[in-house]
């Protein structure tokens, strides 16, 4: 292959990145769809009354902006009589949304993309790991793997809630923000934020052990709870190593003959990657509302900075100090999942590409690759715990709370639980964040000052969580060899 794929993806990601920034949705636009099937567009919204019918009387609601009469519509939708914006009466109102710009055509390619990664993680994880735990041959050899990563996956996280704690206390972006921004940015619709608030439900670590347990595997399974999966993989890869040879043989043979199908559908999901990439990369550069990143630049600057720290520093000492490795060659060897990392904003749909880069380009090999990188993609999430702690720092200064010892001790405590805790998943960061924040006493409200960049520093943190489950799998091979 003369032109390799990380380059084509990486075409895919900056087109991705000009179209998006080239095809804008307008922030400030709404589209209104009459029953009749016409549409008409409103460029800018000043004044809106709603006006909804109520048995025999009729009732004026005020909206105040754009999201209130989406949200007022989305309601009451059945009772709304008619609607004046800006002066101009509108009846028979079927819908009304915020206008899109052309990129939804091609969103659904990005949704195959991340569908097809999806796909390919379960079957995945479940067939090497099998494979990978019974070639480890002993549980002496497998107690002694799964030490080990679970060590440096502590460290790494425990260095990233450093990270996260230090820089917000030294850069105090909650005290930073002006009167006008302060109203500005609490306006985010409160009903998202009960939502959040509500999904977070109650995180409690002996609950979530014994979970880990699934009392039916198959249910498991359909689920995709990639933790009870992982339990169920390794407790059959150790009993498998109680067979007698050959029938040992035969079932180790099945399930590495299905990893490698597998394996080999994930490089052909590859070359659908650049294409993937743009659609994902342009839509969400197109959605996201720019101009809220100049109000909250310093939480920004402080996320971004510590994730970067993290990114660079640790993960470099770690492969260069315990793996005696150039850390330059790890980072090359990653630069796929990165990209994939970033457009996906998921660890879970990333796992199949970090599989093929730490197998393929880093040489791990593959029954400490199948052990570690599930277990990390599930359990270990560096960037998110990092996240958390600046976040809720900043949060605490916003409402001007002054947080003592024991309270930044119980936030380091609660974001190492809830990287643990975190589903591999986009967006999920935030909600484990209302654990931090009750955990504290800060308002779990305070979420709402942060909702509206959470997308783009979901995309960047988690960067850092597949790149700290391949370095630790990188390390762990390294001292495995000796
Ligand atoms: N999106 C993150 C991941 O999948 C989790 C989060 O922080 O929301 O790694």
């Amino acid at each position: 292959m003369k032109f390799k794929i990380h380059y084509w993806i990486l075409i895919g990601f900056v087109l991705g990145i000009l179209a998006g920034v080239i095809f804008k949705a307008d922030e400030k636009s709404i589209l209104i769809e009459f029953k009749s099937g016409n549409q008409v567009k409103i460029a800018e919204i000043h004044s809106v009354k709603i006006v909804v019918k109520r048995q025999e009387t009729y009732d004026t609601i005020n909206a105040n902006n754009k999201v209130d009469l989406i949200n007022i519509f989305k309601r009451d939708f059945e009772n709304v009589h008619s609607i004046l914006i800006n002066d101009i009466w509108y009846n028979d109102v079927a819908k009304i949304k915020s206008d899109e710009s052309v990129l939804k055509f091609i969103s659904p390619l990005g949704n195959l993309f991340l569908r097809l990664l999806s796909f390919l993680a379960i079957p995945l994880v479940i067939a090497s790991m099998i494979v990978g735990v019974a070639s480890l041959g002993n549980a002496k050899a497998l107690g002694r793997v799964g030490l080990r990563t679970i060590f440096f996956y502590l460290v790494t996280t425990c260095f990233a809630v450093l990270i996260g704690l230090t820089i917000a206390k030294v850069i105090e972006p909650g005290k930073k923000i002006s009167e006008q921004v302060k109203s500005q940015i609490e306006i985010v619709d409160q009903s998202i934020v009960e939502e959040k608030i509500k999904a977070k439900g109650k995180f409690d670590i002996i609950d979530f052990l014994v979970n880990v347990v699934p009392s039916n595997p198959f249910k498991a399974l359909s689920q995709g709870e990639m933790l009870q999966i992982i339990f169920l993989s390794i407790f059959f890869g150790m009993g498998l190593t109680f067979l007698e040879e050959a029938k040992r043989k035969l079932i180790i043979d099945f399930f590495d003959g299905v990893s490698q199908v597998f394996i080999r559908m994930v490089r052909i999901v590859l070359w659908f990657a650049p294409i993937g990439v743009f659609a994902l990369i342009s839509v969400a550069i197109s959605d996201f509302g720019v101009s809220i990143l100049s109000t909250l630049g310093y939480y920004m600057f402080a996320v971004v900075l510590g994730l970067f720290l993290q990114f660079t520093l640790v993960y470099s000492m770690l492969v260069w100090l315990v793996g005696k490795t150039n850390p330059l060659r790890f980072y090359s060897g990653m630069r796929e999942a990165f990209l994939v990392a970033f457009t996906t904003s998921s660890s879970a749909a990333t796992l199949p590409v970090t599989f093929q880069c730490v197998e393929e380009n880093l040489k791990v090999p593959k029954e400490i690759a199948s052990f570690v990188l599930p277990l990390g993609a599930t359990i270990n999430m560096d960037g998110t715990s990092l996240y958390q702690c600046v976040a809720a720092v900043f949060i605490a200064q916003f409402y001007g709370l002054d947080l003592s010892f024991a309270q930044l001790a119980t936030i380091f405590i609660t974001s190492v639980l809830a990287s643990i805790g975190t589903a591999p998943v986009p967006g999920v960061g935030i909600i484990m964040l209302v654990m931090i924040l009750q955990s504290v006493g800060i308002p779990p409200q305070g979420i709402g000052l942060i909702l509206g960049v959470d997308r783009i520093l979901d995309m960047l943190r988690t960067i850092p969580n597949v790149t700290g489950d391949a370095a630790v799998s990188f390390v762990v091979s390294k001292l495995e060899k000796k």
